[in-house]
């Protein structure tokens, strides 16, 4: 049972394009420059080709080159294009050599795009950008560089978040709490909180730090920051909370970075949280030209610390600020951008923006029942084959989903039609068991202290290594702040553990020490094939008759051919760490699958939005959490999604749903009336 039926849509205006305003443009373009032929273009008065197709405000945006700007616009009106262009103005003027620009993206795919984008604006020298990415890949460079000054050594890790709870399950369990009635994924979202908020364990208030355990929230939190230093390792929040204690202790270092960066850019800025904006904050003192984009309605990681007041009030907090807002959509049809329109309208806690387009009004946006979420997959599916033989590219086919969990049954679906497809933002790749092992192996030869890696891998295969053993290893560890490896050595050379155990550890760690003689003597990819052939991990999947080895040997093999692309062992390991989204294939045609979280900043001519019913969407924990402000970032999420779409958006919404394995009748979501 089908229906159909579409959404009120309608447009808001179709203004003249060049009308008014604009009166920033050309103001220094060139003035400065380093005599460069585009610059000298401009001075001629003759706009360089990639400022010719922009509007006038857009134009402001870029041209305006000192002083604290802000873009506050609207889904589609180019504020990424203005963040890019800005970029190849600012190099092809002369105004900074590329290492002197610091861009700030949200996520490593936008940041492949703005390097692809400033490519092919100002071509090669764009290689030269060595200060674009995410908060987190620059964080993790800057640390790096000075990590002895935070008591980290040059070489560490960064942990996952399994590792990391695996980490604080153990501090938990020291301090003698029932792991049961304290789960550590609690204490994950609270440390992780303090993180966001950029507090050391020095900076939590007395009372919060009395959350959690029985009161001992914060000394937790003291001992698993402990323990990440003797593992030499970091948490993703640590990267830019570590970053901000070395500024804040270290005025040199800091003062180094200021006299590096000319020029500061950060998109998405609605969604940074206070660590984020205090990085910025400190790094900026330096620097006065930041410019940052955003837009309030598209503010969807509030539940993630992301405080949309940074963006409500940077005027105040970067006096002299100019402030451009862009108003011509240049993405979407009529239609879809007034469905998102009259959504976002119901906000109340909003600034409020006038969005038009001059293009067509295009198709309306449909709205279409199905009885279940497998009938929802099979008919997205079936659009989709229809699609392709209108020879509409895969690669502009997007499916956003609100919860992971409604991937299955789309993947599912995808597999049996044989329709290729990728998941993005999703560590799918990385998440296979082989994967994880494999790289564990490796993580291991190249930081011996990483004890979660050695700990994964110490009996896999088997090795006659249990469970007690192990267990009486990291005691011995911990006991006397030590790394596992170092205690294994110890303790085989006494009596604590019986023979076999003895002889399979001093196996192991004489197998570690030779692939670690070898890492500068071969390549990195044969290192890698030597170590799984050598600990016997290969053996162990060809030797297994599961459904799933022979295609998880494949997984192996894909990994090594995939490391190919990677300089040094360690190169490879950091994108690992880093770009997790690169992993399920980016190449060839294919559709894309993700959250709505995860689109933020894409487009797509077509776009399916599945699950739009109460509960699920909006989703019932941010309404039970965070009320009315939780309803209003849902709604954002669902304009998020609506202006994704170029062309074609398609809601739908399932009469019956299995949530974690439960099936229940379900109702349409409000944001389709
Ligand atoms: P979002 O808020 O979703 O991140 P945005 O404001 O960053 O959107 P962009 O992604 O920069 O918008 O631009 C949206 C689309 O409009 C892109 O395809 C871009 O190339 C196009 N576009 C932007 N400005 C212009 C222009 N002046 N002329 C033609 N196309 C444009
Ligand atoms: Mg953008």
């Amino acid at each position: 049972m089908t229906n159909s039926f579409t959404l009120p849509s309608f447009v808001h205006s179709a203004a003249a394009d060049g009308s008014g305003g604009g009166g920033g443009a050309g103001s220094d373009s060139g003035a400065r420059s380093g005599g460069l032929s585009l610059s000298q273009r401009a001075m001629q008065g003759a706009a360089p080709p990639y400022l010719a197709g922009l509007n006038p405000e857009q134009r402001q945006a870029v041209e305006t080159l000192d002083g604290p700007v802000l873009v506050l616009a609207g889904a589609g009106t180019g504020k990424t294009k203005v963040l890019t262009t800005r970029i190849g103005h600012i190099l092809a003027t002369g105004r900074a050599f590329p290492s002197q620009v610091l861009a700030v993206t949200f996520t490593n795919k936008a940041a492949r795009e703005m390097r692809e984008r400033i490519g092919s604006l100002i071509g090669g020298a764009v290689e030269g950008m060595t200060w674009l990415g995410t908060f987190h890949s620059i964080g993790v460079k800057i640390l790096r560089r000075h990590a002895e000054l935070v008591g980290l050594k040059s070489g560490f890790t960064i942990i996952d978040m399994d590792d990391s709870l695996r980490l604080m399950k153990q501090v938990i369990e020291a301090e003698g709490l029932d792991k049961e009635r304290w789960p550590a994924r609690q204490l994950a979202n609270l440390i992780d909180s303090w993180k966001n908020r950029g507090m050391t364990p020095d900076k939590v208030p007395a009372g919060e730090g009395q959350n959690f355990g029985n009161g001992t929230g914060l000394k937790l939190y003291t001992a698993y920051q402990q323990r990440l230093k003797d593992l030499n390792a970091c948490d993703f929040g640590d990267l830019l909370l570590e970053c901000i204690r070395l500024f804040q202790t270290h005025p040199d270092v800091l003062a180094d970075y200021h006299r590096r960066f000319k020029f500061m850019l950060v998109d998405e800025y609605q969604d940074t949280n206070v660590a984020q904006y205090m990085w910025l904050r400190l790094l900026a003192q330096g620097c006065p030209n930041l410019c940052c984009v955003g837009d309030d309605d598209q503010s969807i990681y509030g539940w993630r610390g992301a405080e949309v007041d940074n963006i409500l009030r940077f005027d105040k907090d970067f006096p002299g600020a100019t402030v451009i807002r862009l108003e011509r959509n240049y993405r979407s049809d009529g239609h879809i951008l007034g469905a998102a329109a009259a959504l976002i309208g119901q906000n109340k806690g909003r600034l409020g923006k006038t969005l038009f387009t001059d293009g067509d009004l295009g198709a309306k946006v449909t709205v279409t029942g199905v009885w279940d979420d497998e009938e929802e997959a099979r008919t997205v599916g079936e659009e989709i084959e229809r699609l392709q033989k209108s020879h509409h590219p895969l690669n502009e086919v997007a499916i956003l989903v609100r919860a992971s969990a409604q991937m299955r049954a789309i993947e599912d679906r995808f597999i049996t039609l044989g329709l290729p497809y990728r998941v993005i933002g999703g560590p799918r790749f990385y998440e296979r068991q082989e994967i994880k092992d494999a790289i564990a192996y490796l993580e291991v030869v190249a930081n011996p202290l990483n004890d979660l890696k050695f700990e994964r891998i110490v009996n896999v295969p088997k090795r006659g290594l249990g469970e007690t053993s192990v267990k009486r290893i990291m005691e011995y560890a911990r006991a006397r702040s030590i790394p596992m490896t170092v205690a294994t050595r110890e303790i085989i050379e006494t009596e604590e553990l019986g023979g076999k155990a003895r002889r399979g550890f001093r196996d192991l760690l004489n197998q570690f020490e030779h692939w670690r003689s070898q890492v500068d003597r071969i390549r990195h990819t044969e290192l890698a094939e030597l170590i799984l052939d050598e600990s016997g991990y290969t053996a162990m999947w060809q030797a297994d008759k599961g459904p799933q080895s022979q295609a998880r040997l494949e997984n192996l093999k894909e990994l090594v051919r995939f490391m190919e692309q990677f300089e040094t062992l360690a190169g490879f390991l950091e994108h690992v760490s880093l770009v997790m989204d690169t992993a399920s294939g980016d190449d060839g045609d294919r559709v894309s699958l993700m959250t709505l979280h995860a689109a933020k900043g894409l487009e797509f001519g077509t776009v399916f939005l599945t699950g739009w019913e109460e509960g699920l969407f909006p989703h019932q924990r941010s309404l039970d959490e965070s009320g009315l402000q939780g309803l209003e970032e849902e709604r954002r999420l669902a304009y998020v999604g609506l202006t994704r779409g170029k062309h074609n958006v398609r809601v739908s919404f399932a009469q019956n749903r299995r949530l974690r394995g439960l099936y229940q009748s379900a109702v349409p979501s409000r944001f389709v009336y």
